[in-house]
C-alpha cells in the first residue's frame, strides 16, 4: 500500500506553518478520534493517518526530511498512531499538546516513556569568538540515575510497591463529557508504584542533580540570537523515554572598540582638529589587526568611512559585510596660554562664513523657526 503525502493527508499547503499545521491535524484528530468513533476501523484508520503525517511535519528536522526525500526519509522514523517505542513517546507529546485542553490540565493519558524536557544554555561569548567561532566547554546540570538506590527511589533493602489506586496502570479512566478519559493517577503521579521508605541520598526521586561537562562548536559569524541543538542532551527521559535536545543559545557581549550590527561593525575614531582640516592618514583597528584609513581634508566631525569586507561573515553564509569608522573630531584640552593665544590669532583671521560649511544653514533654520512661532 502506497502512503498518502502526509501534506495532502492534513490537507495544508507545502508552506504551512507550524500554527496551521496544528490547527489542520487537530481538527482531523477531532473528528477521527477513537473514542468518537468507537469499533469505526475507518475513522482509526484515518486518524493513525493524520497523527503519523502531524508527527513527521509537526517536527522540523523530520519535516526537511521527508520534503526532500519524501517517505523514504522518515519512513521507521514516525510511530504510526499509538505503536510502542520512541514513536508512542514522541506521541505521548503531541498528544498532551494538541489534546490537553479537551483533557484538562495538559497532562492526560500520560503514564508511558515520557521523553525528557529541552533545556536551554545561555553561552556569552566574545565578539571575536562569535566572529571566528570557537569550540566551548559548557557546563550543564543533568539529572543521573540514583546510585544509591539504582534508581528505584526506595531505600536499599526495600521495593517500591504497587499503587492501589490505579492498581500499577499509572493511570486512571475518568468520565468528562461523553469521552472516556485516560489520566495520570493522582496518588502515584503516574508512576504505578508507591515508596514507603524513601531513599535519603535522592529523597525518592531515583535520581540526583550532577554536572556534565558539553563541548560545543560555535561556527564563526553567530550572533545574539542564534541557537546550537544539541540533540539528546537535555533533560534525560522518565520511564525510559529519550531524553530531550540542549538548545544553547548565543550571547555576544559588547565589545569596547566594536558595535555589530548584523555583518557590519561600527567603530568610532577621534580625530584630531588638524587632521580633520588638513586631512591625513590614520591608524585604525579592524578584527584582523590595524589598517591604514585615509581621511580627506575637510573631514566633518561624525563622518562614515567604510572598510570593504572587514565585517562579519554571517553564520548563514553570504558575502562579509564592512566596518564602517565614524570619525569624531576632538577638541583639543590642556592647552597652554601660548597654544590659546594660537588659536585666538587662528579665529581673528577666519573672515564670514566661507570656513564654517553648516553655520549659515543653522542659523537660517533658527531664524525660521522662531518666524513660524
Ligand atoms: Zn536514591
Ligand atoms: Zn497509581
Amino acid at each position: 500500500m502506497s502512503k498518502r503525502d502526509y501534506y495532502e493527508v492534513l490537507g495544508v499547503s507545502r508552506d504551512v506553518d507550524q500554527k496551521e499545521l496544528k490547527k489542520a491535524y487537530r481538527k482531523l484528530a477531532m473528528k477521527y478520534h477513537p473514542d468518537r468513533n468507537p469499533d469505526d476501523k475507518d475513522a482509526d484508520a484515518k486518524f493513525k493517518e493524520a497523527t503519523e503525517a502531524y508527527e513527521v511535519l509537526g517536527d522540523a528536522q523530520k519535516r526537511q526530511a521527508y520534503d526532500q526525500f519524501g517517505h523514504a526519509g522518515v519512513d521507521g522514523q514516525a510511530g504510526g498512531g499509538f505503536g510502542g517505542g520512541a514513536g508512542g513517546a514522541n506521541f505521548s507529546d503531541i498528544f498532551g499538546d494538541v489534546f490537553g485542553d479537551i483533557f484538562g490540565g495538559g497532562g492526560g493519558g500520560r503514564g508511558g516513556p515520557q521523553r525528557g524536557s529541552d533545556l536551554r544554555y545561555t553561552l556569552e561569548l566574545t565578539l571575536e569568538e562569535a566572529v571566528r567561532g570557537i569550540e566551548k566547554k559548557i557546563r550543564i546540570p543533568t539529572l543521573a540515575s540514583c546510585e544509591t538506590c539504582d534508581g528505584t527511589g526506595a531505600k536499599p533493602g526495600t521495593k517500591p510497591k504497587t499503587c492501589t489506586t490505579c492498581n500499577g496502570a499509572g493511570q486512571v479512566r475518568m468520565q468528562q463529557g461523553f469521552f472516556s478519559v485516560q489520566q495520570t493517577c493522582p496518588s502515584c503521579r503516574g508512576q504505578g508504584t508507591m515508596i514507603d521508605d524513601p531513599c535519603t541520598s535522592c529523597h525518592g526521586r531515583g535520581v540526583k542533580e550532577e554536572t556534565k561537562t558539553l563541548s560545543v562548536k560555535i561556527p564563526p559569524g553567530v550572533d545574539t540570537g542564534d541557537r546550537i541543538r544539541l540533540a539528546g542532551e537535555g533533560e534525560a527521559g522518565a520511564m525510559g523515554g529519550p531524553a530531550g535536545d540542549l538548545y544553547v543559545q548565543v550571547s555576544v557581549r559588547e565589545h569596547n572598540l566594536f558595535h555589530r550590527d548584523g555583518r557590519n561593525l561600527y567603530c568610532d575614531v577621534p580625530i584630531s582638529i588638524v587632521d580633520a582640516a588638513l586631512g591625513g592618514e590614520l591608524e585604525v583597528p579592524t578584527l584582523d589587526g590595524r589598517v591604514k584609513l585615509k581621511i580627506p581634508a575637510e573631514t566633518q566631525s561624525g563622518k562614515l568611512f567604510r572598510l570593504r569586507g572587514k565585517g562579519v561573515t554571517p553564520v548563514r553564509g553570504g558575502p562579509a559585510g564592512d566596518l564602517l569608522c565614524r570619525v569624531q573630531v576632538e577638541t583639543p584640552v590642556n592647552l597652554t596660554s601660548e597654544q590659546k593665544d594660537l588659536l585666538m590669532k587662528f579665529q581673528e583671521s577666519l573672515t564670514g562664513e566661507k570656513h564654517s560649511p553648516q553655520k549659515k544653514s543653522w542659523f537660517e533654520g533658527v531664524k525660521k523657526f522662531f518666524e513660524d512661532i
